[in-house]
């Protein structure tokens, strides 16, 4: 070990387990880009500002959990603490919402930053892929999104999650029932912060944690009492389009979720078998984002995906994914003269697009046939002065163990054709 280590909340990625973090990833994007989705890279740091509206000055996020600094220049900027106001403000200022095409939909996949107390899945550096699909309201859109999340979670074999829906209403509705839950909070027996909470943003105290407050939420108004007669319709048709498509879900009215430009559809993937941090995913409609961001009216709806939690969630189901393994041909050269011409016959099969590894450092046949196996590799390859003499190499099946010699001008040719 080093001096250092990875600062507190966080760790590193490596080998063997980094590759199923790189499937997961994947697992979850392809689905996305099968669907018209185009990839969106933004900054890992944006203007404090932006955060603090688009994400809101009362969020838990923002007022706890955001790393920000000062740069030399004397800018105020923060840590990516989510992708979505990032991604609504690359998208405006690129006017991807001019191009005539909407909803401009994209996908983003990175490393997200929030000071929390680290625990089980719960770090201050964690990674999600995630989707945005700007512009447009159509219920479709919504069911579209869920049903994306859920066959991106199938495709790796989770089956031990459930979906969880909500409405949270519009700006007709929402004001009307927020004003009636302040009323009912108003006369009930809580802490200083969470009465300034029922002042600022009343709804998240539904998703208060703590035992005793849920205790008294128990006739709390409902917001499904509430909704107008749009909101009610639209809810309706992403359920319907939602069952239509097999995916089932949960009603969930507490579902309010941290942040607060959240409007209409509101949705949250749990794993149950993560424990108090079974939140794998989430998402919902922020139809008021872009203004609030300065931008014009684009209703939009997209959700994240956690990556560290969909891997904690496999391993909490047993499931390994199967992962092939990267390294086709191993060579095993066996002196001077034969680290060079095997070096240059992997050189060629690197770029003829068959993957090969080489025994670095000259190392004796036993421990370098060892790594060989280690590698996955399907056939090594093995060359001494004798070989060189005669103009061969060793080609090995690993599988079936059966050996022969190739004449050197013929290895990539004879590889490429057993490896098909
Ligand atoms: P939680 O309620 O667990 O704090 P959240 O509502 O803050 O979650 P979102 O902002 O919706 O989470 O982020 C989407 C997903 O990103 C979460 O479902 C989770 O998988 C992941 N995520 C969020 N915060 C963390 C974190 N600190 N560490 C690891 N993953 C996280
Ligand atoms: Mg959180």
């Amino acid at each position: 070990m080093s001096t250092f280590q990875a600062p507190k909340g966080t760790y590193d990625l490596t080998p063997p387990r980094s590759a199923t973090f790189l499937a997961v990833r994947e697992a979850i994007a392809a689905p996305l880009r099968d669907s018209g989705y185009g990839y969106i890279e933004t900054p890992g740091f944006e203007n404090v500002e932006l955060f603090a509206r688009g994400v809101g000055e009362s969020t838990d996020i923002v007022t706890k959990e955001m790393y920000t600094l000062t740069t030399k220049g004397g800018d105020q900027l923060a840590l990516r603490p989510e992708g979505t106001a990032s991604v609504l403000r690359a998208a405006l200022e690129a006017n991807l919402h001019k191009a005539g095409n909407l909803p401009v939909k994209l996908w983003y996949s990175g490393s997200y930053y929030r000071y929390e107390r680290p625990q089980a899945g719960r770090y201050r550096h964690f990674s999600q892929v995630g989707a945005e699909a700007i512009g447009t309201e159509d219920p479709v859109l919504d069911a579209e999104l869920i049903i994306l999340a859920d066959q991106a979670y199938r495709s790796l074999g989770l089956r031990q999650f459930r979906i969880l829906l909500n409405s949270l209403g519009d700006k007709e509705c929402r004001p009307v029932y927020r004003e009636a839950l302040q009323t009912f909070l108003r006369d009930l027996d809580l802490d200083e912060e969470t009465r300034r909470r029922i002042e600022i943003n009343p709804l998240r105290v539904l998703d208060d944690k703590r035992a005793d407050v849920q205790k008294q939420l128990t006739d709390a108004p409902k917001l499904r009492d509430y909704l107008c007669d749009a909101c009610t319709a639209y809810h309706e048709e992403v359920r319907a389009l939602l069952t239509a498509a097999g995916v089932a879900f949960e009603d969930d009215e507490k579902l309010v979720r941290g942040l607060d430009y959240y409007t209409r559809t509101t949705f949250e993937f749990v794993h149950d078998g993560l424990g108090s941090q079974s939140a794998v995913g989430g998402g919902g409609r922020y139809d008021g984002l872009s203004e609030m961001i300065g931008g014009p009216e684009l209703p939009s709806v997209g959700w994240a995906l956690g990556v560290d939690r969909t891997v904690l969630a496999l391993e909490a189901e047993g499931i390994e994914l199967d992962l092939p393994y990267t390294t086709s041909v191993y060579a095993v050269p066996l002196g001077e003269e034969a680290r060079r011409v095997l070096f240059g016959v992997v050189t060629g099969l690197r770029r003829a697009g068959i993957a090969a590894d080489f025994a670095f450092g000259g190392r004796g046949l036993k421990g370098a046939m060892k790594s060989a196996n280690r590698s996955g590799a399907r056939y090594t390859l093995v060359a001494g002065e004798r070989d060189l003499a005669e103009g061969v190499v060793q080609l090995k099946d690993m599988e079936s163990g059966e050996q022969n010699a190739v004449p050197l001008t013929e290895v990539a040719a004879e590889l490429a054709k057993r490896l098909g």
